[in-house]
């Protein structure tokens, strides 16, 4: 992982599994689906293990 890096949102289906498991509140419910804010995100990958669909991946 490099400092570049940060996790993006493709194919989300709305179960907000992942809003309760970030420690740092760094998911947003958008309604249908979810956004993460970057200057939050720490990069723990919590989020990416809870996803059932694997929709939250990793970018740069
Ligand atoms: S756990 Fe996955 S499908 Fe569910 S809201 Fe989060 S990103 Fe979307
Ligand atoms: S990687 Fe960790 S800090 Fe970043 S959005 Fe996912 S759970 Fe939250």
């Amino acid at each position: 992982m490099t400092d570049e890096q940060y996790l993006g949102i493709i194919g989300c289906r709305g179960c907000f599994k992942c809003l309760e498991t970030c420690p740092e509140g760094a998911i947003k419910n958008k309604g249908s689906y979810v956004t993460i804010d970057r200057d939050k995100c720490t990069m723990c990958m919590k989020c990416v293990e809870s996803c059932p669909y694997g929709s939250i991946v990793c970018l740069d």
